[in-house]
């Protein structure tokens, strides 16, 4: 077969202490999974089964990279969040095997234009412009499961320039990773290579050119995050 074009590149995150990188198929994020945060953001944590949106997988950012302040936006936010990479796909997977899909775990931060994503929520619009913009998906290195285990709880925070903005325990999460898998696996076919944000604490806020924002996850290490002036 002969491409038309250059075949556009595979997107892939890196693997911790490895050379190998795991390739990535989609990037599945889960809204509001802190109860504190759904309050902060205006919802009700109580009632409300978790719902998904996407990024484009192009849009993941490595560690230490420095991503241009985004276009079209007065007010990026950071949101820490644990990141599941699955290795095995499925389909109406259950709660009690769904780890057994999980490849392992990393740190994302769910770059977001908050003032689109009111203006979208107000009006009853799709999120995809306030959240799956270009460089919208700083991923760390992946942990293999096998090394790290399955976290369940321990914290997850995130800072910016040395200032803790968000602190929360993975314990807090609403819909557990598990929980998380057999959800999104109803509604679509999980794959192998599919990244799965799970969803940040409270304390969400605004980033702004020359801001260093540091995400950490106990067990899994840094992402580190620069951000820098608006792209020209
Ligand atoms: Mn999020």
């Amino acid at each position: 077969m002969t491409w038309a074009i250059p075949c556009p590149l595979q997107p892939s995150l890196a693997i911790a202490g490895s050379a190998e990188r795991f390739p990535v198929r989609r990037i599945y994020c889960v809204g509001q999974n802190y109860a504190a945060h759904a309050r902060e953001m205006g919802s009700n944590p109580d009632r409300e089964p978790p719902f998904f949106f996407s990024k484009p997988a192009d849009a993941m950012v490595p560690d230490g990279a420095t991503v241009p302040y985004p276009p079209g936006t007065e007010n990026l936010h950071h949101e820490v969040e644990l990141v599941v990479a699955i290795g095995v796909g499925g389909t109406n997977i259950s709660v009690e095997t769904a780890l057994n899909h999980v490849w392992g775990y990393a740190i994302g931060n769910d770059l977001t234009r908050r003032d689109l994503q009111a203006e979208a929520k107000k009006i009853g619009r799709p999120w995809d412009m306030a959240k799956g913009f270009d460089l919208s998906a700083p991923c760390g290195d992946l942990r293999p499961a096998a090394a790290t285990g399955h976290p369940s709880a321990g914290y997850i925070r995130l800072s910016v320039n040395d200032k803790t903005r968000q602190s929360s325990d993975l314990s807090d999460l609403i819909w557990s990773v598990p929980e998380v898998i057999a959800h999104l696996s109803s509604t679509i076919t999980l794959a192998p290579g599919d990244l799965i944000f799970t969803g940040t604490p409270e304390g969400v806020g605004a980033l702004v050119p020359g801001d260093t924002c540091v995400a950490e996850i106990s067990g899994l290490g840094q992402l580190t995050t620069h951000i820098g002036s608006a792209a020209s």
